[in-house]
């Protein structure tokens, strides 16, 4: 028996994306989202890259998907450890 929900797999690196909630007062209306939580992807990695160049921050993004809509967003992460504590897998 497998009524396990389908799992989106990341469209950069092919991780299988883990369920997310977003904190509590957030205004996008979904109830959980998709996140690529892998610290190895390319997305996460050039990420840091991407935005020190551009906007002199020390910060990246990690690729999550909405239910509704499976397309990769960056969602931005300061630390490897940001959004862990809305995995809700
Ligand atoms: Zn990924």
């Amino acid at each position: 028996m497998n009524d396990r929900e389908e799992r989106p797999k990341c469209p950069h690196c092919g991780s299988e994306m883990l369920k997310w909630e977003p904190p509590a007062q957030n205004t996008w209306g979904d109830p959980y989202h998709y996140v690529c939580f892998n610290d190895d992807c390319p997305y996460y990695i050039n990420g840091w890259d991407y935005m020190w160049r551009t906007q002199q921050s020390r910060s990246s993004y990690r690729c999550q998907f909405t239910p509704r809509n499976r397309v990769c967003k960056p969602i931005p992460v300061w630390s490897p450890y940001d959004l862990k504590d809305g995995i809700v897998d």
